[in-house]
């Protein structure tokens, strides 16, 4: 493999582990190390990349302002933990990065946001909007609302599912491990070093083993499976140690470090998904005028939509007709079935008088289109 850096890539998801944030004897924010990180996120973003930070640290910081004991915490502490610690958390990166220059923006998931499609994109529109004003956003798990069945537990995963419903190209795992070994360390002193994974096998997944620190959910399987999700998304993951001032510029400088390699290129998957789907609940027809501007890589609006059908919901996947009914491609559709019918034909500007709310300028936006042939 020809060795790469961050500075190859250009929307950069960088995942930072609670173990290198939070001081695991104090419980207090390590301010110094916050400082050389962002100078490094600061760095890769003044040279005109998309940045994403998914950063864990909620619970261990605010167990500390709780005074809650050390040991495993109960449902409802973590809960109450996170309440308190985000506060902090958020602060923290509003100040490292306005220090440098830089908005930053929070946002919290629950797994829904990323796994149902209607929410998926929300959560897009949003993110995709930070990035265009050029402000970080700052990603968390919503922990305070998240229960067992409903959570990521662990952000290496959170951070992949970004990755992926973003389009990033690389996903940089900060942790306090520097890399995969083909046996856990802590039980192999001697196993090797993996610097390339070139595919998630199962093989793969046995080098991990399972166990993560005290102060972090993830262990090196949850990084492992983050590689599986980020590298069949078309992101490029590498894993290094965070336990170092500029862990990002290390990476540059060439510190051991492991690369799980894409397969394929970032969003090829997702349109697979959204041409794949063997069942669609309904189609917009559009007219020639809309054809063509399709075909020159536009959104679909609502002007150009001359008839729907079928009963769809907003976020499913449906068929896209031309005037002669032949299927020009599929997309996710921004609109349900009732609201899309009252605004066909019309201006993007009056959406708001017709439905009573602002929607939406685009019925289906390019990111989320396949056209026959692509
Ligand atoms: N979301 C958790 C927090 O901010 C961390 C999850 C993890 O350790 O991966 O405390």
């Amino acid at each position: 493999m020809t060795v790469r850096k961050p500075e190859d890539f250009r929307r950069i998801v960088v995942k930072i582990g609670s173990a290198l944030l939070v001081d695991g004897a104090s419980g207090k924010l390590k301010a110094e190390w916050l400082a050389g990180l962002a100078d490094d996120v600061a760095a890769l973003a003044k040279g005109g990349r998309d940045l994403l930070v998914v950063s864990s640290g909620a619970i261990a910081l605010g167990r500390r302002i709780l005074g809650l004991p050390r040991g495993p915490l109960r449902l409802e502490e973590g809960q109450a933990s996170a309440a308190v610690g985000q506060i902090a958390l958020a602060h923290a990166w509003t100040e490292a990065l306005g220090a440098r220059g830089l908005t930053a923006g929070q946002i919290l998931l629950t797994l829904t946001d990323t796994e149902e499609r209607r929410r998926y994109l929300n959560a897009r529109a949003t993110i995709t909007t930070l990035l265009k004003l050029k402000a970080v956003p700052v990603i968390n798990e919503n922990d305070t609302v998240a229960t067992a069945e409903i959570r990521y537990g662990d952000n290496d995963r959170l951070a992949a599912r970004v990755a992926s419903m973003m389009g990033a190209d690389l996903l940089i795992l900060l942790s306090d491990v520097d890399g995969l070994y083909a046996a856990p360390p802590a039980t192999n002193p001697g196993a090797a070093f993996i610097p390339v994974v070139e595919r998630v096998t199962a093989e793969v997944e046995a080098m991990a083993g399972s166990a993560g620190s005290e102060l972090s959910s993830g262990g090196m399987l949850t990084k492992v499976e983050a590689g599986r999700i980020a590298t069949t998304a078309g992101a490029t993951m590498v894993i290094a140690s965070g336990k170092r001032a500029n862990p990002i510029a290390a990476i540059s400088h060439g510190e051991r470090c492991t690369w799980f390699l894409a397969e394929g290129k970032p969003g090829t998957a997702r349109k697979k998904w959204i041409s794949g789907h063997l069942e669609t609940p309904g189609a917009v027809k559009i007219d020639a005028g809309a054809v063509k501007a399709l075909r020159a890589g536009k959104s679909l609006l609502p002007a150009g939509v001359t008839g729907v059908e079928g009963s769809f919901q907003r976020g499913d996947a449906v068929v896209i007709r031309g005037p002669d009914g032949a299927e020009i491609g599929r997309g996710l559709v921004a609109y349900d079935l009732a609201d899309a019918e009252r605004i066909a034909g019309r201006n993007s500007g009056q959406i708001e008088a017709i439905l009573g709310y602002a929607g939406r300028a685009e019925m289906i936006h390019r990111d989320d289109m396949v056209l026959r042939g692509e």
